[in-house]
């Protein structure tokens, strides 16, 4: 049997502003790349309508929150918009040793701490074309009161002064462009020497 090349899973870390499109597009590209493993995070706020415990998110009690801080279980956690928010370590990392891409859909608070702590990662800013897009996106996604909008249009100011610390950033502006920028960032961060090992044969066979 010819030798494989080796490939190493990347950790993409998708953060920015309530709104900005990050679910979108992070849905996107998991439908359209099957090397990508959604991270599913812990959460102590409500499910929303359409969102199955186990898929969007684990919806834990406080209790039950409090238990996995104590525990380690996190990779990193945090507050956010008032609610607790945490990724597990352990299936990312079972994940990350089977070779797997592994995206996490994270506030900018945990994104810092991935940052800090993970060897290597892939970081990227999803930003608005502008703050008031923000509120009409969040109005029409219907999924969120007028006081939890206004907490997370007051938050979504402060997430937008740390995208220097990301790798990359693309404006959310038409879908498709900010897209295929993703999917342009994918493609290349696949090809960095860190994560492909290839193994060149002499001949083709
Ligand atoms: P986030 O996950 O960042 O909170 P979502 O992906 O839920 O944001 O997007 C918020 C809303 O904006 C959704 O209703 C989504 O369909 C819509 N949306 C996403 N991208 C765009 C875009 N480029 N133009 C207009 N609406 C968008
Ligand atoms: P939502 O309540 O709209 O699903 O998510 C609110 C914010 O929490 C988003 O910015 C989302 O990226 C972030 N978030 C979701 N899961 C996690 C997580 O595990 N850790 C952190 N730090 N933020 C998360």
């Amino acid at each position: 049997m010819q030798p494989q090349h080796i490939r190493k899973g990347m950790l993409l870390i998708v953060s920015g502003p309530s709104g900005a499109g990050k679910g979108t597009l992070c849905q996107r590209l998991l439908e359209n790349d099957p090397s990508f493993r959604f991270s599913c995070s812990v959460t102590t706020r409500q499910p929303r309508r359409n969102e199955i415990d186990g898929v969007h998110y684990h919806f834990v009690t406080e209790e039950a929150y409090r238990r996995l801080v104590a525990e380690d279980a996190f990779l990193e956690h945090a507050t956010v918009h008032g609610h607790h928010y945490g990724t597990l370590r352990q299936p990312v990392e079972e994940m990350m040793a089977q070779g797997m891409n592994v995206l996490l859909d994270i506030d900018s608070q945990g994104a810092l701490n991935v940052m800090r702590t993970a060897r290597e990662y892939v970081s990227v800013f999803i930003a608005p074309p502008a703050v008031e897009e923000l509120r009409v996106r969040l109005c029409m996604r219907n999924t969120d009161g007028p006081e939890e909008i206004e907490r997370r249009l007051n938050n979504a100011r402060a997430e937008l002064k740390r995208i220097g610390c990301y790798q990359y950033v693309i404006i959310n502006d038409q879908l498709e462009l900010a897209y295929a920028q993703l999917q342009a960032i994918v493609t290349a961060e696949k090809q960095r020497t860190t994560r492909f090992q290839p193994c060149i044969p002499e001949s083709r066979r």
